[in-house]
């Protein structure tokens, strides 16, 4: 048994379905496909959210409107009956209630804005499965929230394993036997029923939890792009596909900002030993990337990762000299924040972080007043994160001395080796970070 997952990219119109739809009849055996909304659909539904919390009700729904054509007019190029249709006005019917419940209130909770983006991958679902039975596939449509199952940490829910294992072994097993199941990416449910999703791009994961839950013997990616790259493609054009790359990398590369991955992805099929390869949906031909379990795997520079719009923190407190426990309070504030960090720098009374681009700026605020009992507090926003990644790569004699050479003019804030073997960190600037990658690039992949 095999797990598909389907990126937006790959479900954005009908072409990309019909070709889903082709990918998936060449695979033998049983098969379950997991897809995201199509590509823009969230960030469409999120917009829904953002009008209906300022009360503009004709907006949302002239949105919501637009949404529903899109997928109206995928269903009918992809020769759907008006019985398979039927279920996409149905959600669409359900969106536009909400809709006007939550712009009548002008407020949009998580929880709220759960359900409103749930819509993205219920509709979407609804055409692969439309598609499959329309080419003569034998095909089931499987509701996410009825299986994964979460905690209520509304827009970024943690996962209940020994629930959603339970639930997929009893009733998404049976109907893998005999038919290819559809099942969204990204939503899931908490244990009162309601909808939560995994945070955005998290239909990967939605692939790797059905991956280890059903033991699979192997998790595929499709993406737009030939596997993981060297670094993103956008930045440089000519970045490589990595062939194999092992897990601890790829899962460096995906926490370290390439967004071909959703961060988590890698952990539960890590836990079962379960092979994740990444493939192109517009290009099935090449063999992507396979992310290996093998300890060989060479050594050495595998690629670049970067997130730009971070903010660095810098915490300084003289009458902490001599003092123990200041790096405890500092973290303490941010956990209490629940402020993630990426990055650490310190010296005795010098504490330097960075915080994802996501970072609740609102929460950062009340960290700092709290700091500011015993620290002076500078938060700099506008700079990038930098991170070469590979295995062994802080015992490359030579490495250090190569990366910052390279980019001697460039002005490095920030930097974190040593930590982890497998990779190197620095801050710079947000408009300098694409020189700064193209560069190292240039450098550091053969
Ligand atoms: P999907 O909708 O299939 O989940 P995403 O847009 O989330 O696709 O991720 C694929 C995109 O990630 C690629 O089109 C590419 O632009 C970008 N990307 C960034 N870094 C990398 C990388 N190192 N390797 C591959 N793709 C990358
Ligand atoms: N549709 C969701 C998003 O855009 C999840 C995903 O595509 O992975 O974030
Ligand atoms: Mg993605």
């Amino acid at each position: 048994m095999i797990v598909m997952k389907f990126g937006g990219t790959s479900v954005q119109d009908a072409s990309a379905i019909s070709q889903l739809v082709e990918i998936v009849k060449a695979r033998p055996g049983s098969r379950l496909v997991v897809v995201s909304a199509l590509s823009k659909v969230t960030d469409g539904l999120l917009k829904v959210a953002q009008l209906c919390e300022q009360g503009d009700l004709p907006g949302a729904e002239k949105q919501v409107d637009e949404l529903r054509l899109r997928h109206l007019h995928v269903g009918r190029e992809l020769g759907l009956s008006a019985m398979q249709i039927e279920p996409i006005e149905k959600w669409f019917q359900q969106l536009r209630h909400l809709a006007a419940s939550l712009a009548a209130l002008g407020e949009v909770s998580p929880r709220s804005k759960d359900l409103l983006a749930s819509f993205g991958e219920l509709s979407s679902s609804c055409l692969v499965h439309g598609a499959f039975i329309q080419r003569g596939v034998n095909a089931a449509w499987a509701d996410s929230r009825k299986l994964v199952a979460t905690d209520s940490e509304f827009m970024s829910a943690q996962v209940d394993w020994e629930k959603t294992a339970a639930n997929v072994q009893a009733q998404l097993l049976p109907l893998l036997q005999e038919q290819v199941v559809v099942a969204q990416g990204f939503i899931a449910a908490d244990p009162k029923g309601h909808t939560t999703t995994l945070g955005r791009g998290g239909s990967d994961f939605s692939g790797a939890i059905y991956g280890a839950t059903l033991k699979a013997e192997k998790v595929e990616i499709w993406t737009d792009v030939n596997g993981i790259l060297s670094t993103d493609p956008r930045v440089v054009p000519n970045a490589k596909t990595i062939r194999q790359v092992h897990f601890l990398e790829a899962a460096e590369m995906a926490y370290f900002g390439a967004k071909v991955l959703h961060p988590a992805t890698i952990y539960p099929a890590l836990k079962q030993k379960i092979p994740v390869w990444v493939l192109n949906s517009k290009n099935p031909a090449d063999s992507g990337t396979e992310i290996t379990f093998d300890q060989n795997s060479p050594a050495g520079v595998r690629g670049i990762a970067f997130k730009n719009n971070i903010t660095v923190v810098n915490i300084h407190s003289s009458r902490m000299l001599g003092a123990h426990g200041f790096l405890k309070s500092v973290f303490d504030v941010f956990a209490r924040h629940k402020l993630s960090v990426d990055l650490i720098s310190t010296s005795e009374v010098n504490v330097s972080l960075t915080l994802d681009p996501n970072s609740d700026m609102d929460a950062l605020q009340r960290a700092k007043a709290e700091l500011n009992a015993f620290a002076d507090v500078e938060i700099t926003s506008g700079r990038a994160m930098i991170s070469v990644i590979g295995r062994g790569i802080r015992d490359t004699a030579g490495l250090a001395a190569k990366i910052f050479t390279e980019i001697k003019n460039i002005n490095v804030q920030m930097i974190s080796m040593g930590a982890s073997e497998l990779n190197i960190s620095f801050v710079v600037t947000s408009d300098q970070s694409v020189e700064t990658v193209q560069r190292l690039h240039q450098a550091l992949i053969p």
